[in-house]
C-alpha cells in the first residue's frame, strides 16, 4: 500500500530530535536558529550551491584565477600586525599542491580551522613571496575537527553527520546553508539533517490543485522540496525555488483574500449622499457641505487629490461598503482628502470618526481638521431651516471623566459630527448616532480585529438600530498611510483593501535638502543652520536619539539633551520640549508654543514622527540618525518642506553599521518615498507580513515582493478563484490546515470563525 502523502502541518509536528544525530545540544542550537520541527528544517533553504564539477585542483590554478578549492589545513599560526590586529595564516594542501591562506582581523578563524580541518576555500589566487595565496577567502568547513565554539565534541552526532558529509562530497551539487559559528552548527551538519528529512518525509501532499499547477507551469511540491535541497543539476533549482516562492505568496494572498471576504461576508453599505462630480467645481444649485468646504480652501487641490476624491465619493455613494487605502507620500495632502470624505458622510446626516495611533497625532489632527472646516455649518434638525456650526471633537484616553461623558452623549445624540481619537474610540461607552465613515491613519498599527470592532460600532449606531436609511449598515472605511510602500508590497500587505494613490505633491514645494552630517564640522553647520533659520522667524525640530529602556528613560534622555543644547550649540534660543510622557495639556501647549513661535525649536522624541503639520518648520535635525529606520527617517523629514520655504534635514552621526550607513546615504540621495521603500526592503529583507511572529515563522523566505511580481499576481488570482464560492476553504481542507500554520491565533479565529 502506498504511504499516505505527508502534509506540512504533519511535518511541523515532528521535532528535529527525531533525526539522527540531533541530540539535546544540537536541538538547542537549531532552536536558536528558529528550527524546531522537520517543517522548519525543510524551509531552511540553501543560500547557494557549490557545483563540484567546477571545483579546481590547486596544481592547476594560476595567479588571478577565482576558484573553489577543497583542501586540508596543515598548519595554523596567529600573529599580530604592527597595529596589533590579528593575522591568521594557514598552510593548506589538496593533494595536488599547497597554498597559504591569510585572514586579517578574523582571529576566530584559528579556532574554526584547526589543523586537520577539511574546508572549501573560495577566493582569488595570488602570489606572495613565491607561494600561492588566498586572502580573506570565503570558507565552508566540510569536515571539522573539534567545535567552533570551543565546547569540544561531546556530541553524539558527529560520527554520523560526518559520514553524511563524506558521502555528500561525491555529489556534484552541494547546497550551502547559512551556518552559524555562534551556535556551533556548520552548513554540512544542517545539510545532512535536511537530506535525511527530505528522504524520510517522502512524497508530500500538494494542496495546489493540479489544474492550477499545470496552468502556472509549476513543479509538484515533492519535486520542489527535493530539488531545492538536493538538486541533481543546477537547472532544476530555479523551478524548485519558483514553486516554493509561489507557495509563500499564495498563503499570504489566501489569508488576505479570506480576510476581505470575512469582512464583506454580511456587509451592508450606507449609500452616502455625495456624488463624484462634487470633487470638481464649479457647481450649480445650492452648495452641499463638501462643495462649501472645497470652495473655501485657501489653495487649489492637486489633480491627484481631486481624482482621489472622485473615487472615494463614488464608492461612498455606491451599494458596497468602501474599503480603501489612501496612500500618499508625506506632504501629499492626505488630510484634506480625508476631511472631504468625512464631510461627505456628514452631509448625508451621518457622522465620521478619524482614528490615529497616538495622542499627539490625535491632537494634531483635531487641530488641523478644525482649522480646515472652520466656518462650516450643518442643519439643526430640531429647528426647521436652522443651522449650527459643524462640531469636531477630540477623544483620547486622557479625556477626563466629565468631558468624556459629555462627549459620549453628544456622539450618541448626533450633536458631534466628526470625532478624532485614539484607541479610546473603541471602548464600549462610545456609541454613535450614525457612524458613516471611519478613517484610520497609519494603518500598520491597527489590526484587523480593531477594524472589525469599529465596524461593529457603526452597526450598533442608534440610527442603525432604528428603521430607515442606513439601518444596521456598516460604515465605510478609509485607511491612510504615508508609509512608502512599493505597489506590489502594498498589494501584499493590504490585499484586502483597494488602493487610491496621491502621487503628486502640492505645487511650489521645494525639495528638502538632506545632509548626512557625519563629522563634527558638518554637525556644527547643522546647528548654525538652526540658528540662522530661527533668526528668519522659522522653526526647527531636533529629534533625540533613541535610547534603550522605558518611555521614562527616553523622556529623561530628551530632557538632558535639551539642557545640553541650551548650554551649547543652541545657546540663547528658547527651546521647547515634547515627549510621550508629558501630560496631554503640556503636549498641546508645547505644540501650540512651537506653532506660534514662542519656542522656535522643539526638542522631541519621535512623537513628532507623523502628522505634525507646522508649515513654518524648515529644519529637521535627527541626532544619531543611524539608529532609525528608513521609513521613520523619511517621516521625520516630512515634517519640514511643508510650504514653499526652502528646508533642510540634517542626519547626524556616523552610522555605526554598514546597514545604517547605507540608510543614511539613501536618505541623502533621494526623497522619493517609493525609491526609499525599495532600498529599505533591500536592506531589511521582506520580513514577516502576516501576524506570525508569535510562531517564529516568517512567511516570505524565498519569495521577494519586488522580484516576484508575476508570481504574486498569479497567487492573487488563484486565491480569489479558489475562495470565490468557498470562503472558508471547506473544499480545500489541506490548504486551510496549511494556512493555519502561519496565522496567529487571533487572525485564525477571525478568518475561520464559523
Ligand atoms: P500628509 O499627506 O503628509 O498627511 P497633509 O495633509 O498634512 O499631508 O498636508 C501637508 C500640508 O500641505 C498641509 O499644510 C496642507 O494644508 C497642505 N496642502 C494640502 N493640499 C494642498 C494643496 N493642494 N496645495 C497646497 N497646499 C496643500
Ligand atoms: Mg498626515
Amino acid at each position: 500500500m502506498a504511504t499516505p502523502e505527508r502534509t506540512l502541518p504533519q511535518l511541523a509536528r515532528i521535532p528535529v530530535t527525531r533525526l539522527h544525530g540531533v541530540g539535546d545540544r544540537k536541538a538547542k542550537a537549531l532552536g536558536e536558529l528558529g528550527i524546531e520541527s522537520v517543517f522548519d528544517l525543510l524551509t531552511t533553504y540553501p543560500f547557494r550551491y557549490i557545483d563540484r564539477s567546477r571545483r579546481a585542483d590547486l596544481a592547476d590554478l594560476a595567479v588571478g584565477d577565482e576558484a573553489v578549492v577543497l583542501a586540508t589545513v596543515r598548519t595554523v599560526r596567529t600573529r599580530r600586525s604592527r597595529h596589533g590586529r590579528p593575522i591568521v595564516e594557514l598552510a593548506v594542501h589538496d593533494g595536488t599542491a599547497g597554498m597559504n591562506v591569510v585572514f586579517f582581523n578574523q582571529a576566530w578563524r584559528a579556532r574554526q580551522l584547526p589543523s586537520g580541518t577539511e574546508a572549501l576555500f573560495f577566493g582569488k589566487v595570488d602570489r606572495f613571496r613565491g607561494a600561492r595565496q588566498m586572502t580573506n577567502p570565503v570558507v565552508d568547513v566540510v569536515v571539522g575537527v573539534g567545535e567552533a565554539d570551543g565546547e569540544a565534541g561531546s556530541e553524539e552526532v558527529s560520527e554520523e553527520a560526518s559520514e553524511e558529509a563524506r558521502r555528500r562530497r561525491t555529489l556534484r551539487i552541494v547546497p550551502v546553508y547559512r551556518a552559524s559559528a555562534k551556535v556551533g552548527l556548520s552548513s554540512w551538519e544542517i545539510g545532512a539533517w535536511v537530506e535525511e528529512a527530505v528522504r524520510r518525509a517522502g512524497p508530500l501532499a500538494d494542496p495546489l490543485p493540479e489544474s492550477w499547477r499545470r496552468q502556472l507551469g509549476l513543479v509538484a511540491r515533492t519535486t520542489a522540496v527535493h530539488d531545492v535541497h538536493l538538486p541533481e543539476a543546477m537547472r532544476v533549482t530555479a523551478p524548485a525555488r519558483r514553486r516554493l516562492a509561489f507557495d509563500e505568496l499564495f498563503r499570504l494572498q489566501l489569508a488576505l483574500v479570506l480576510r476581505r471576504r470575512a469582512l464583506e461576508a454580511d456587509a451592508r453599505a450606507i449609500r452616502h449622499a455625495v456624488s463624484p462630480r462634487e470633487a470638481d467645481g464649479p457647481w450649480g444649485g445650492e452648495a452641499t457641505l463638501v462643495q462649501r468646504f472645497l470652495a473655501g480652501l485657501p489653495f487649489s487641490l492637486t489633480g491627484a487629490q481631486r481624482s482621489a476624491m472622485r473615487t472615494l465619493f463614488g464608492e461612498m455613494a455606491g451599494p458596497l461598503p468602501m474599503h480603501r487605502l489612501l496612500q500618499g507620500d508625506v506632504g501629499s495632502g492626505k488630510t484634506v482628502v480625508a476631511a472631504a470624505a468625512l464631510l461627505a458622510s456628514v452631509q448625508g446626516g451621518h457622522q465620521g470618526a478619524l482614528m490615529v495611533p497616538t495622542e499627539v497625532l490625535a491632537e494634531q489632527h483635531s487641530f488641523a481638521l478644525r482649522a480646515l472646516v472652520e466656518g462650516l455649518s450643518v442643519p439643526e434638525p430640531h429647528r426647521l431651516g436652522g443651522e449650527r456650526p459643524l462640531e469636531v471633537a477630540l477623544l483620547t484616553n486622557r479625556t477626563s471623566g466629565a468631558d468624556r461623558q459629555r462627549l459620549c452623549r453628544a456622539l450618541e445624540s448626533g450633536a458631534v459630527d466628526i470625532v478624532v481619537g485614539t484607541h479610546a474610540l473603541l471602548t464600549d461607552d462610545v456609541q454613535f448616532h450614525s457612524l458613516g465613515l471611519v478613517v484610520i491613519d497609519e494603518q500598520h498599527r491597527f489590526g484587523v480585529e480593531q477594524r472589525a470592532q469599529l465596524r461593529d460600532k457603526g452597526r450598533a449606531s442608534v440610527a442603525a438600530r432604528a428603521e430607515g436609511p442606513g439601518a444596521g449598515a456598516d460604515p465605510d472605511l478609509l485607511v491612510m498611510t504615508a508609509t512608502p510602500i512599493p505597489r506590489t508590497a502594498a498589494m501584499a500587505l493590504f490585499g484586502d483593501l483597494d488602493m487610491v494613490v496621491l502621487d503628486e505633491l502640492p505645487p511650489g514645494r521645494v525639495p528638502v535638502e538632506t545632509v548626512w552630517a557625519a563629522t563634527h564640522d558638518a554637525e556644527e553647520r547643522a546647528w548654525s543652520r538652526v540658528r540662522s533659520e530661527v533668526e528668519e522667524g522659522h522653526r526647527a525640530f531636533v529629534v533625540c536619539p533613541l535610547v534603550e529602556g522605558s518611555a521614562r528613560v527616553q523622556a529623561r534622555s530628551v530632557t538632558e539633551e535639551l539642557v545640553h543644547l541650551a548650554e551649547g550649540p543652541l545657546h540663547g534660543i528658547t527651546l521647547g520640549l515634547l515627549h510621550g510622557q508629558m501630560p496631554p495639556s503640556d503636549k498641546e501647549q508645547a505644540m501650540a508654543r512651537f506653532r506660534d513661535g514662542t519656542t522656535p525649536v522643539l526638542v522631541a522624541t519621535t512623537v513628532v514622527e507623523v502628522g505634525v503639520d507646522v508649515p513654518e518648520a524648515t529644519v529637521m535635525v535627527v541626532e544619531d540618525a543611524g539608529r532609525f529606520g528608513i521609513a521613520q527617517l523619511h517621516q521625520l523629514r516630512g515634517r519640514v518642506g511643508r510650504s514653499d520655504l526652502p528646508s533642510w534635514c540634517y542626519l547626524l552621526g556616523t552610522g555605526d553599521t554598514d546597514e545604517a550607513a547605507a540608510r543614511l546615504a539613501a536618505m541623502a540621495r533621494t526623497s522619493d518615498g517609493f525609491e526609499l521603500a525599495e532600498v529599505d526592503l533591500e536592506l531589511r529583507g521582506e520580513g514577516t507580513i502576516l501576524g506570525t511572529r508569535q510562531k517564529g515563522r516568517t512567511d516570505l523566505v524565498l519569495a521577494s515582493l519586488r522580484k516576484d511580481g508575476d508570481l504574486l499576481d498569479a497567487a492573487r488570482r488563484v486565491a480569489e478563484t479558489l475562495t470565490a464560492d468557498d470562503p472558508s476553504l471547506e473544499g480545500h481542507p489541506g490548504l486551510a490546515d496549511e494556512l493555519r500554520l502561519f496565522l496567529d491565533p487571533d487572525e485564525e479565529a477571525f478568518l475561520f470563525k464559523s
